[in-house]
């Protein structure tokens, strides 16, 4: 019986100086224990433990690489004051998220040693992230021998775009030598709510039409039908699209040039376009929170309601031409940071859908805060609707998924 044999299944998120970590039981899809190894590789290394229910607990620790620090996590797990676990052994499978599968991985894999060299490959086009996906994975193998990882994907559900969709209009041969084309992220998170939307609007994935809206930090919009993505904003990197907390979204690419030929190296572009953009670049803060802009713009402050306003209309451009593509759509999902706590944020973006049959709800998009609900009025053709996401306990579902379908082989 699967749902016995991979119970405890343990989700690992490896950056490249930090190693978050959550333990699931999946009898009843709950989390039983999360936390953080913060400064990896420093003398200031950082443990967060958080037992479900229970206050967080902090303690430096030594953590010179990521498999001290799954070491130390570990050893609070099976803590006989603090633990959830008598003995590692019960862990049964863990869960890796991986930022780039590129065109190796349309679905989760259980890691073997030809996954890990395809995840190597992927470097190229993920090189803050992929190495240090692989540096957890490798902390598993070591610290739980026997245990089965299974590696998902932020990229492996947009893998079901058509040609049309991810190909850039370049010369071919880009995209033969080097693979560029689309390939969008957030995947996990527009899985997850794309299914929560279909539990909500019971009626099945395969037959609805979505637009899913995970707005965070980085910030991406999926057109989604019968399941399978159709389109999404991001692209070869998460820097295009939307306009984000640091990253400037879709621009004119000549700006490229026209900044070089001024003197800008490539890295320094690189790090405007990433780093300085987007709502930090033009909302005259200090920040490229979207609470800050929001006070900002309630004081009267010029240049914040300009960024909330170019934020709405972005997105609202992208909705709009989802929903063509779509043939209509049954819902606009709205997850992530914004998309789930900020009322200003997200009625700078239904508020211009009146055209395709979407009216935003004022009172009840001041009551939807970090919970599941509709922010559109009764009437409107097109709901709006509130999902949290869960990236973690999709990457648990995905672990179980995969390894419950590699035992009926
Ligand atoms: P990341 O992409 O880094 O995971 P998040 O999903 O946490 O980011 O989203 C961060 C954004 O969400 C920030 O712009 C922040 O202002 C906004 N946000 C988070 N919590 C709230 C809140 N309680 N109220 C309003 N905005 C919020």
């Amino acid at each position: 019986m699967p749902l016995k044999k991979y119970d405890k299944i343990l989700v690992i998120n490896s950056g490249s100086s930090s190693l978050k970590f959550m333990l699931f039981s999946m009898s009843t899809e709950t989390m039983l224990a999360k936390g953080l190894v913060e400064r990896i590789g420093t003398p200031n290394a950082n443990l967060v433990y958080q037992r479900d229910g229970q206050a967080k607990q902090q303690q430096g620790i030594a953590a010179e690489n990521h498999g001290k620090a799954l070491a130390m996590a570990c050893a609070m797990l099976v803590d006989p004051e603090n633990g959830v676990l008598k003995s590692l052994r019960e862990v049964n499978a863990i869960g890796h998220r991986v930022v780039h599968g590129a065109e190796f991985f349309s679905d989760a894999v259980v890691v073997t040693e030809d996954v890990k060299a395809s995840i190597k490959k992927c470097a190229d086009l993920a090189p803050l992230h992929n190495p240090a996906n692989l540096d957890g994975i490798v902390a598993c193998e070591t610290v739980f021998p026997n245990v089965p990882n299974v590696a998902i994907f932020d990229t492996a559900f947009h893998q079901s775009m058509p040609k049309h969709a991810f190909t850039y209009a370049l010369p071919q041969r880009y995209y033969d030598e080097y693979r560029i084309r689309k390939y969008g992220f957030h995947g996990t998170s527009h899985k997850f709510v794309a299914q929560a939307a279909a539990d909500y609007l019971k009626r099945p994935l395969e037959e609805l039409s979505l637009i899913t809206c995970h707005l965070g930090n980085g910030s991406s919009i999926a057109a989604i039908k019968g399941g399978k993505v159709l389109d999404t904003t991001m692209g070869l990197t998460p820097l295009p699209g939307l306009i984000m907390g640091t990253r400037c979204g879709d621009i004119d690419p000549a700006i490229i040039f026209f900044l070089s030929r001024k003197g800008m190296s490539i890295d320094e572009i690189d790090n405007v376009l990433n780093k300085q953009s987007g709502l930090l670049g033009v909302n005259g803060l200090d920040s490229g929170d979207m609470r800050d802009t929001v006070t900002a713009a309630a004081q009267g402050k010029a240049a914040a309601q300009n960024a909330l306003d170019m934020f709405g209309h972005r997105a609202a451009l992208y909705i709009g031409g989802y929903f063509t593509l779509l043939g209509g759509a049954d819902a606009v999902i709205f997850t992530g940071g914004i998309g789930e706590n900020s009322i200003p944020g997200r009625k700078a973006i239904v508020s211009r859908l009146d055209a395709l049959g979407c009216k935003l709800d004022e009172a009840r998009n001041k009551a939807v805060f970090g919970t599941l609900g509709p922010i559109s009025t009764e009437t409107s053709k097109l709901p709006a609707v509130v999902i949290p996401t869960n990236e973690e306990l999709m990457i648990a579902r995905e672990t179980f998924r995969v390894l419950a379908r590699a035992m009926k082989k």
